[in-house]
């Protein structure tokens, strides 16, 4: 490989910064592990040594002053910017950037890293293009070519492969956002139309976070943190935003945090994934603005887009996706790590610069979508083997990913976990790959939360933990080859299996309401096979909408006596459900299904 010549795609991005090259026979990121994404900060120790990347960024927590972070949003100004006993140019702190990341290039390919693709936003201007090639020159390099960030996430996507393709690259990145409509054609990429925020990102949903635990210890304590603590808990922040990504809820404990009089507190607060989606959602609302007037501005309707691709770390949050799909009607595409998508299409591009055939990166995804079955409503019957996948098809590897589910009936001690491979929101139409009971779990009369847990790695090992979430009480099972697709026999089995079951659901619907009244009669007998929906509140919330739409419908043609109850029944189920009484709601709801089942009933 040393004989060959080495071109390098490097993203240099506002909050992080990556190199890829083509190394053995494909595209990848350099660097091990947590060392691929380098942070895009520069900083002067107090004792005269530059710091670039992690501890740049481990030094701005305590000497923000001696730090400079963000400087892509100053390139192409002449503004100088104070590092230590100097003033430097934008392009110099880029440069300094730059020259780390070649450096640990050059060391990792035990090869000098002389020429470079460096990608920059779309909506760049000339200035600050210009700024950006003087930046590589800096750095030592030769800089081939000056690559458009949207551009750079379709090649890595493939879409550089002579064919026509229309694309909308959602970009949300560290501090940016950037939406753009691109047709690939031939070797040409046009950008049709692009908007965004330059303030907007990741950065901000930290901010929220570290709002959050500022508020609560302050409350807590009556007492400011001091800086230091305040620089640890902005670190927690980010941590807890990514893991939010993976998880239901996280908790974040931080020990003796210094107020400003010197005292030591410690800190000790769950968030959950609902809470933190309600703090961004204007943000990403304001983003799906962006959406639309670009799809206006370039002439396109979602319909007429080959693919939505996310780039920037900031797209992993489930809220971005799940909304942006539910605008387009198109789920985004995701397969490629959205942290190093722009880098690995700029290493595309690198390595056809240098003379190899690359059509796109390799990723190893999950050929499946994974997850439990759970109690749950189709087709307005309530209805045990619904489905919803925890690890989805197309996901890069390897991942794991935990969702939560809610016992069913009071007193309930055991689960049974049903873990299946397909796509189908009815279980019983996807394959069957493994199942256990956890047993033992704390018999309460409110919702118990278990926490399923999935892991799948890249030998297509699925580890499948559920645990319950007061007491840590778990069980887990290990599903050795579940990326080997199934043979024909076992499909017919679920096909037979779910054939038996259709023909037969008005039995199966009584069998369950039997165990929930069974359970109901008799609180020790609590143990019924299934969870509920992954958020049981919210399914009974929807329940008691209906009931109000269908006796809202009956209202008119009933006899006046009954409308004044149902009137006054009415307004106790939408009182509750406006106060979120649970008690209220479920008593007030009772009455209303009595009385809709005397009239329709009539
Ligand atoms: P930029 O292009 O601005 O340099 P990146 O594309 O590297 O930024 O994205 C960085 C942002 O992505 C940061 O705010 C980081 O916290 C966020 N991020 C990284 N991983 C996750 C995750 N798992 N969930 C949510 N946000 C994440
Ligand atoms: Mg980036």
């Amino acid at each position: 490989m040393s004989s060959e010549r080495l071109v390098v795609g490097i993203d240099l991005g506002t909050t992080y910064s990556e190199v890829a090259a083509y190394v053995g026979d494909q595209v990848i990121v350099l660097g091990q592990d947590n060392r691929r994404i380098m942070p895009s900060c520069v900083g002067m120790s107090p004792d005269g040594q530059l710091l670039v990347g992690e501890a740049a960024r481990n030094q701005y927590l305590l000497h923000p002053e001696r730090t400079v972070r963000s400087v892509k949003r100053r390139m192409g100004s002449t503004e100088r910017i104070q590092l230590g006993e100097q003033a430097l140019l934008p392009e110099e702190i880029s440069a300094l950037i730059l020259r780390e990341l070649t450096d640990r290039a050059s060391r990792e390919l035990d090869q000098p890293v002389k020429q470079a693709v460096i990608t920059v936003p779309a909506y760049f201007s000339d200035a600050q293009r210009s700024a950006t090639r003087e930046a590589g020159a800096l750095a030592g390099l030769e800089v081939l070519r000056i690559l458009n960030e949207p551009t750079a996430a379709s090649l890595a996507y493939g879409f550089g492969d002579g064919q026509r393709r229309t694309a909308m690259v959602y970009d949300l990145g560290g501090g940016t956002f950037d939406v753009s409509i691109i047709t690939t054609e031939a070797d040409v990429t046009e950008v049709l139309a692009s908007h965004g925020n330059t303030q907007l990102g990741g950065d901000d949903f930290d901010e929220l976070l570290l709002g959050r635990l500022k508020a609560e210890f302050e409350q807590r304590h009556g007492l400011d943190l001091d800086r230091l603590a305040l620089a640890r808990l902005a670190r927690a922040a980010e941590e807890a935003k990514q893991r939010l990504s993976f998880e239901p809820h996280v908790r974040i404990r931080e020990d003796a945090l210094v107020t400003v009089d010197g005292k030591p507190f410690h800190l000790d607060v769950e968030i959950s994934r609902e809470q933190y989606e309600d703090m961004i959602r204007p943000h990403i609302e304001s983003t799906l603005e962006s959406v639309s007037r670009a799809l206006d501005d370039a002439g396109r309707s979602p319909g007429e887009l080959d693919a939505i691709l996310l780039a920037g770390g900031s797209t992993r949050t489930p809220l971005v996706w799940r909304l942006l799909e539910e605008r387009t009607g198109l789920p985004p595409r995701q397969e490629v790590h959205p942290d190093l998508c722009v880098a690995l299409g700029a290493g595309v591009l690198a390595s056809r610069l240098s003379g190899r055939q690359v059509d796109r990166v390799l990723v190893d995804v999950s050929p499946y979508s994974f997850g439990p079955s759970h109690l749950g409503e189709m087709n307005g019957y309530p209805y045990p083997h619904c489905y919803r996948p925890i690890i989805r098809r197309n996901t890069p590897l390897p991942v794991t990913r935990t969702e939560s589910y809610f016992t069913v009936v009071e007193y309930q001690t055991e689960v049974d976990v049903d873990v299946y491979q397909g796509d189908d929101p009815d279980a019983l139409k996807n394959i069957l790959v493994g199942h256990f009971r956890v047993s033992g779990l704390t018999p309460m009369e409110e919702q118990n939360e278990v926490l399923c847990r999935m892991s799948l790695d890249l030998d297509g090992c699925l580890q499948v933990t559920a645990t319950e979430k007061l007491t840590g009480l778990s069980k887990q099972i290990t599903i050795t080859d579940a990326m080997a697709p199934k043979d024909e026999a076992e499909i017919e089995t679920a096909r037979g299996r779910l054939a038996d079951l259709l023909s037969n659901r008005g039995a199966a619907v009584a069998a369950l309401e039997g165990h929930l009244e069974a359970a109901g009669a008799d609180p020790t007998a609590g143990c019924i096979d299934s969870v509920s929906l992954p958020d049981g509140r919210k399914r009974d919330r929807t329940r008691y909408e209906k009931l109000l739409e269908r006796s809202q419908a009956l209202l008119d043609s009933m006899h006046p006596d009954d409308r004044s109850e149902a009137v006054e029944i009415r307004a106790a189920v939408q009182q509750a459900l406006d106060d979120r009484d649970e008690a209220a709601l479920a008593e007030a709801g009772d009455r209303l299904e009595e009385l809709l089942f005397y009239l329709e009933g009539r």
